[in-house]
Parts: C-alpha cells; structure tokens; sequence
C-alpha cells in the first residue's frame, strides 16, 4: 500500500499520455470565524487535500453541503488565499499564492460557471455588453465577432444578444454563463454546481453542451456537485469529501462500483438504482459536525455505522488501496 500517491490515471486512455494540468499538495484553506457570542474561532474549510487532475479530464468533487468542495475550487482559482504550506501548480508553474498583479492574466488561463446564472449575470446588462466585458478588461480585439461565435458554440442565437438576463431562461442564462467562461479561451474551468438551479429537463442539455464543448476544446473540468447521478454522467474520476477532507478517491466506475469509504457507500445508497447491485438504503444519523470543531479522529465517526474504537480518536491515512483508488479509513488498513 501506498500513502498519499493521488497521481491516479482517468478511466478514458488517452489520458494516460496527458501531463497534470493541475497538482494540489496538502492544500489548506482556514478562515477567521466569529461565533455569535463574539469568540473567534478557526474555520478549516479545507484541510491537507491533495490530488492531481490531468489536462482533458473532468474530475469531480462531491459532497454534503459545507463540505469545503466550493472553497477549494474557489481557491485553485486564485480567489481565496491558501494557508502557509499549500502547494497548487498549474502547468508545472507555482499558484500557490497569486498576486493581484498576475490574477488577471491567470483568468485567461482558468475560469469559474457558477450555480446560479441569475445571481452571477449583471441584470442591468444586455447579454452583448456581459460578453464583451472579458474583452475590454484584457484589451483584447474581435471581441463582437468572439461574441457571436461564443453564442454559436453554447447554442444561443444571435437575437438574445440584445436581451437582459431577466428576459431570458435559467437554461438560456447557464449558456450565457458558459459563453462568458469560454470567452478568454481558458483551459482549466471549475464547474460549481453548474446545473443545480436548473430544472432537471433542462439540466442533460446543459451538461451535454459542457460534454461537447469538452470535446470541441479539450478543456478540463474540475466538476463540483452535490448530485451524484450528474456526477456518474459526467466524471472520469471522482473525489468524495467530507468536513474539509477527501476520503476517497477513484475513477468514476471504481467508485460506483467497488466503493469503499463508509459515507461514500451511505451517499450512494440514497441513489439506488444508479449501476451495479441495487444498494441497501443507508441513513446517516446525526448533523455534520462544524468544521469549526471537527471531531477527533476519524472526522466520519459520529455518523459511521462502522464505526471501530480506533476510529474516535486516530485520523486514518489516506493509502492506496488497490490501483487508481485511495481511501480514509481503518477499515482498509485492517
Ligand atoms: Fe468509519 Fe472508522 Fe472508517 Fe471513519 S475510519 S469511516 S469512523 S470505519
């Protein structure tokens, strides 16, 4: 067995030949958090998490809400600050802490879809001016043509473009989102939760479109959801994290179908049907603990139906328990 190796290869070949686009090594994000009786306190939003996601691939992360899988994209991206210590690369080159002065370029490079398109388009905007922004703050020239070959590439016709936010779908809005993504040529985009707020007819055009645009330009998704059926659809490889920390880690068809970690198993179960054996419904007891105050030891143990002794008061390692899969937990060191 080996300890925290996360260099693990994608389902799909042909990434076996393709660099790491991006390698994250004992990232931390902690913030200074006040209680509502004034003590301060420390939040660690994401706590040592390393992995490497290789160019082309889309690599999901899952898990409850306030597990830190926002925080952490948000973070790769340059828009919070890592803790001390924190590795990210990104083409070989150090990100780790970017400065003002080179996070403008960095957005060429690297890009965020947000969840709520209503909540992340100026509504006082016209689709044509949010679009030619990217272009005006980067100098850069062609936008108003970019802009009409943008819309063609997320399937929105040319009459929208005189439209406000508010006079368009949640689906039209998403695209428009996507279209503003892709307007520096970007390699990299973080997908947060992109077809949450839409409707559930509407959400396979969107993940289709990303699936396409994926193939058209060889982009790399760091893919961030909730949903694990999405998640299945759209994943080569998966990372299931919990209070701050990954537990496990695979390729998507490992991970539905050789599961490992105990909450990994318990999320799964709450969508049956999805491939493989049917599963045994698992209901996790309890609330998520704060991140604020984690447990000891296994951070997973107030909650585990299997639950050892050693658990509650040893943090398991993260080990390599068979190829392209790595898990957190005792069980496996046994
Ligand atoms: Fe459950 Fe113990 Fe494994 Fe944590 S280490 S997931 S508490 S069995």
């Amino acid at each position: 067995m080996q300890h925290n190796n996360t260099n693990s290869i994608a389902k799909t070949s042909n990434h076996d030949v393709q660099k790491n686009i991006l390698e994250v090594s004992h990232l931390k994000k902690t913030f200074q958090i006040k209680s509502p009786d004034g003590k301060k306190g420390l939040l660690k939003a994401v706590d040592d998490v390393s992995f490497k996601i290789k160019k082309g691939e889309t690599f999901s992360l899952v898990g409850e809400s306030g597990c830190g899988k926002s925080t952490l994209g948000r973070t790769l991206l340059g828009l919070y600050t890592p803790d001390r210590g924190s590795k990210i690369l990104f083409n070989g080159e150090d990100n780790s802490n970017i400065p003002k002065s080179k996070r403008k370029n960095f957005a060429k490079q690297a890009q965020l879809i947000f969840q709520d398109p209503s909540a992340c388009l100026n509504p006082r905007r016209t689709i044509k001016q949010i679009l030619l922004e990217p272009f005006k703050i980067h100098k850069m020239k062609n936008g108003e043509a970019k802009i009409m070959e943008l819309m063609d590439m997320v399937g929105l016709a040319s009459r929208f473009l005189d439209r406000f936010p508010h006079e368009m779908s949640g689906g039209q809005k998403q695209r428009v989102g996507i279209a503003r993504a892709l307007a520096l040529g970007p390699e990299l985009i973080v997908c947060d939760e992109p077809v949450s707020a839409l409707d559930v007819s509407i959400q396979a055009q969107v993940i289709n479109l990303l699936e396409d645009l994926q193939k058209q330009l060889n982009l790399t998704y760091l893919f961030i959801s909730h949903d694990l059926s999405v998640v299945h659809h759209i994943s080569d490889r998966v990372a299931v994290m919990y209070l701050g920390k990954i537990v496990e880690l695979t390729t998507r068809d490992n991970l539905y179908e050789q599961t490992q970690h105990p909450y990994t198993k318990a999320l799964l179960s709450s969508i049956p049907d999805i491939c493989g054996e049917p599963r045994e419904k698992i209901i996790l007891t309890g609330d998520v603990p704060s991140p604020s105050n984690p447990p000891s030891g296994c951070r997973f143990h107030t909650r585990c139906p299997a639950v050892m002794d050693i658990c509650k008061t040893k943090e398991p390692d993260f080990i390599q328990t068979s190829s392209n899969h790595f898990v957190a937990c005792h069980i496996c060191t046994k």
